[in-house]
């Protein structure tokens, strides 16, 4: 029997991204059945005040797991990210993002013969992403930043549980807690007394921004990285950039109930509709998910599929040399198939 989840086009390249992936899914028989769900931009627009219609929540809770692309937020005021509010409304406490290098992916690490294989735990639902913004003046904008006991802990506990199951042997924490000492000080300190029930990982803490410098000079130093939510959004995307870029990061945003996988990158309205999107990192966050879901064999069979079609150097535009006439996300796909 066909195990099913719930699936999201998202927005911009959304559908093009996972139509790809779909088609790599089917090439190789994978046993799942998709439940296409109403949520994105345009049911905002709407009216739905979440991003999704009811149907749409009420299918993802039923199913617990949703496999989604990019969903578009207007910038500015009054709009509400419906990422952001899926993360909250499922529970979605822990973000884990792995980086690590492609072969045929050219980056100054490859270059320089330095792999890097790293994981960034982002706490997922505290920290500015609350939204608490209230303007003191027409002058004067204030932002509350939350930061509690239970939501640090349940990530930290994640982060040292994958550290585990993955055999890593450190885990760092990344804080500003020298400055904000209440906030990031209460991160840290619940790190520290979660450490002391893993003793057979190494754990050490860093200042943020010189984990910043450390991370674009000695990324190999590095195993995993938990961080509060800010914090983690911003040290992943640098992460990203150290293996190539955006098109090569995926995620996994896992609760206890409810779990989403979906690309970093946003829905890319700068390419959005011309066919040249790369669909790697929602094909890697599809391979978490398989994984996950416990469809080893296949998600071992899709990934020397992507490894080894890079590695031929086959690619869409948004990486590597320019000179060479880089295909775009249909031939690229036929490729990876093809490989199978
Ligand atoms: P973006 O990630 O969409 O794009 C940044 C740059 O990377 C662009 O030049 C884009 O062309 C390129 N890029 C991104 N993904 C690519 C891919 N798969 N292949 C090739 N190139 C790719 O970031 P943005 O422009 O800041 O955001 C656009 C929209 O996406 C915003 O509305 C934002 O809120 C939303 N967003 C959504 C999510 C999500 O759904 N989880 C995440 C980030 C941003």
């Amino acid at each position: 029997m066909k195990t099913k989840i719930a699936v999201a086009n998202g927005d911009g390249i959304g559908p093009e991204i996972m139509a790809a992936v779909l088609r790599i899914f089917e090439a190789n028989d994978v046993q799942l059945e998709y439940e296409f769900v109403e949520m994105g931009k345009s049911y905002f627009d709407a009216g739905h005040s979440t991003g999704m219609t009811a149907q749409a929540k009420e299918t993802i809770e039923t199913l617990g797991l949703l496999f989604k692309g990019p969903m578009e937020t207007p910038k500015g005021k009054g709009v509400k990210s419906i990422n952001v509010t899926a993360r909250k409304v499922w529970n979605t406490y822990a973000n884990q993002r792995d980086f690590r290098t492609l072969n045929g992916v050219e980056t100054v690490f490859s270059k320089a013969g330095i792999p890097i294989n790293l994981t960034i735990i982002r706490e997922n639902i505290e920290d500015t992403y609350g939204g608490i913004e209230h303007l003191l003046t027409y002058d004067v904008a204030v932002g509350r930043r939350i930061i509690t006991r239970p939501g640090s802990e349940q990530v930290i506990r994640y982060a040292f549980e994958m550290a585990r199951r993955k055999g890593l042997k450190k885990l760092a924490c990344g804080h500003k807690a020298n400055i904000m000492k209440l906030t990031d000080g209460l991160f840290l300190e619940v790190f520290q007394e979660v450490a002391k029930e893993y003793p057979d990982i190494e754990a050490s803490d860093i200042i943020v921004d010189d984990l910043c410098m450390k991370l674009v000079t000695r990324p190999q130093t590095f195993e995993a990285i938990v961080l509060t939510n800010l914090q983690g959004d911003i040290v992943s995307d640098l992460c990203a950039g150290l293996v190539g870029g955006l098109g090569f990061a995926p995620s996994a945003n896992i609760g206890d109930n409810i779990s989403i996988f979906e690309a970093v990158h946003g829905t890319a309205p700068d390419i959005a509709g011309k066919g040249i999107a790369n669909p790697t990192a929602l094909l890697l966050s599809g391979i978490s998910m398989l994984r996950f879901l416990g469809f080893s064999k296949n998600a071992a069979d899709i990934e020397n599929a992507l490894l080894y079609t890079l590695e031929q150097g086959v690619h869409t535009g948004d990486f590597g040399d320019k000179a060479i006439p880089s295909s775009n996300t249909n031939a690229f796909t036929d490729a990876i198939i093809a490989n199978l």
